[in-house]
């Protein structure tokens, strides 16, 4: 006999925003999970580096967490390497033997999962619940995507709790038009975001002075 599912959202989370809560606490609520991990990520060196310090966005996470009560998981942000997702989900699933656990993404993730470490791997230790976002759209998805789809897709949510891993589940959300680094130009031109955050995530960015006035170079080349 398994253990209720558990739901995990990894970010950069730079910030935490509501395009990342609200389907996550959608999935929670349509598959019965019995917890919402929230797990920041350390960012690799050759990437651009988040405005904030690792400090700083995991004090937002923690903010969020407790308005939404969830769980941060900070292993990630402790070690001193960046980590990939297949080997944080192989660690949890040595943790919780009977345990299915669910990894929580938006479509484009999803649609990149191919250029992820070891990235067939994943559905071995762990389910997919992927939610629709703005902009990507399943019928982009390459072959292999495909046929990871084919392989793996599910309707029946019970599956999730009656198995530790290996499925993928399409999550029917509100699609929510919304990226941290959208929050961050909106900062960073002295808008106030404030319906785009959880409500102590905007009090914390406001009183700290977060991401005002200073576009991040990284930003201005993606808008
Ligand atoms: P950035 O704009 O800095 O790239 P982001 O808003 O895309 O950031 P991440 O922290 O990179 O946020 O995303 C973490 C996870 O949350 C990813 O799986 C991503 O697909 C998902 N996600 C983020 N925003 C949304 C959204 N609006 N709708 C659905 N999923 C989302």
């Amino acid at each position: 006999m398994l253990a209720p599912p558990i739901g995990l959202l990894g970010g950069t989370f730079d910030p935490i925003h509501l395009g990342h809560l609200r389907p996550a606490l959608a999935a929670r609520d349509a598959l019965q999970l019995a917890e919402l991990r929230l797990l920041p990520n350390r960012v690799p060196p050759h990437r651009a580096s988040p405005f904030c310090t690792a400090e700083q966005r995991l004090e937002m996470v923690k903010l969020a967490a407790a308005e939404f009560n969830l769980v941060v998981d900070e292993r990630e942000l402790r070690r001193d390497q960046p980590s990939w997702t297949i080997d944080t989900l192989e660690e949890l699933r040595r943790e919780l033997p009977h345990t299915p656990v669910c990894f929580l993404m938006g479509m484009d993730s999803l649609l990149g999962l191919p250029t992820w470490r070891r990235w067939q791997a994943l559905l071995d230790v762990a389910h997919l619940v992927v939610s629709v976002r703005p902009g990507w759209h399943i019928d982009e998805a390459n072959a292999e995507v495909r046929a990871l789809l084919q392989a793996h897709v599910t309707e029946r949510r019970e599956d999730l709790h009656e198995r530790l891993a290996g499925c993928i589940w399409l999550a029917h959300n509100e699609p929510l038009p919304l990226s941290s680094t959208q929050v961050r130009a909106l900062l960073a031109e002295g808008n106030d975001p404030r319906d785009l955050l959880p409500e102590s995530v905007a009090d914390y960015i406001r009183r700290q002075g977060l991401y005002v006035g200073k576009q991040h170079a990284h930003d201005i080349i993606r808008h």
